[in-house]
């Protein structure tokens, strides 16, 4: 009986999870989710380090996240007209991170679609943010070249090679980045409707930034959230509220959903949404732990990553996380800025 239950979720994880058409890119990984739907899983090293995703609407093709630079979103196009057989008609911008958006000018045809904020906070910071990477990311990149690697574990290897691949893409396309702004955008619910399925854009307001917005597919219980989600890597918080961001999530777990692809790492289920709130929790901890001892984190240069989360990717995040709950929680809200230079 037990082998027969094994076999059962076996199979039905690789018909789940089976890989989409035969497409090779060097910058993601294509997971067939359910018929006509597919995730872009981003590969280590590569010029996405989010994820994307791609729903057939039946006449029409939508893309969730362009990634952040013009190769990569090529990719995508050619990989979303292999796989659906159409144009992209929808372009969809979960929030205003530049590793999310960077792709929009490869699909100048689409309709691109953000939340209302959104489009104010590309507008806002995206200039300035390619102005930076100009000077910074030559330096940031011949940084991550010159380390000494022989010293690293196979954990601390990897993320430089993540952020290598990074820092490459920004240097590379720099100079041809074009800041491209949705054109339709909606404050908390928009409904597309194809001749194959309707799929909803839902915005429940600010989380992981000022305002985020997740791709809700009912009918197969999938959710694309965009950086509402971190599966094996720390989330960004600097430009959030881990508060509302956990009652966002809690709304969202409320859905039914069976698969939740997340905005970097693996695609994975509502128990990841767990792990968020444990890391958030663990986050809040260490800034109230600053505050008794009457330390600034800031000014605590050993501040790094404890265990379990040293295992999660992006762990240089957790300084500057720790940093800007201890802002949220004892500074003014508006010491709290907006670092520009981060990806994520
Ligand atoms: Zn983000």
């Amino acid at each position: 009986m037990k082998r027969i239950t094994l076999l059962t979720a076996l199979l039905f994880s690789i018909s789940f999870f089976s890989y989409g058409q035969t497409f090779y890119s060097k910058h993601f990984t294509i997971l067939k989710l359910a018929d006509g739907i597919y995730s872009a899983i981003s590969k280590n090293g590569g010029y996405a380090i989010c994820n994307a995703g791609m729903v057939d609407l039946g006449d029409a093709t939508l893309i969730f996240d362009p990634f952040m630079v013009p190769e990569a979103a090529e990719d995508l196009k050619k990989a979303s007209q292999l796989l659906t057989g159409h144009k992209v008609k929808y372009v969809i911008n979960s929030h205003f991170h530049n590793d999310h958006i960077g792709g929009n000018q490869v699909f100048d045809y689409a309709e691109i679609i953000s939340t209302e904020i959104t489009r104010e906070l590309i507008a806002k910071f995206q200039p300035e943010e390619i102005a930076d990477d100009r000077t910074a990311a030559p330096l940031q990149l011949d940084k991550i070249r010159n380390i000494n690697t022989l010293a690293m574990s196979p954990h601390e290897l990897e993320e430089n090679i993540m952020w290598s691949g990074y820092y490459e893409a920004m240097v590379k396309y720099n100079d041809s980045l074009k800041i491209i702004l949705p054109e339709i955008t909606f404050n908390d619910r928009l409904i597309l409707h194809g001749t194959k399925r309707t799929v909803l854009l839902l915005s429940y307001g600010a989380g992981h930034t000022e305002s985020d917005l997740f791709l809700y597919l009912p009918d197969e219980q999938i959710a694309f959230l965009g950086d509402l989600l971190f599966i094996q890597n720390q989330p960004w918080l600097g430009d959030g509220d881990p508060e509302k961001w956990k009652t966002y999530l809690d709304s969202i777990g409320h859905l039914n959903l069976k698969i939740l692809v997340p905005g970097h790492g693996p695609v994975g289920t509502v128990s990841n949404i767990d792990s968020m709130k444990l890391y958030f929790e663990s986050i809040k901890n260490a800034a109230i732990a600053y505050y008794k001892k009457g330390i600034l984190p800031e000014n605590d240069l050993t501040l790094k990553s404890p265990p379990p989360w040293d295992n999660w990717f992006l762990s240089n995040f957790y300084r500057p996380n720790v940093i800007s709950e201890y802002t949220r929680l004892y500074k003014s809200k508006s010491a709290c800025a907006h670092d520009h230079n981060r990806p994520e």
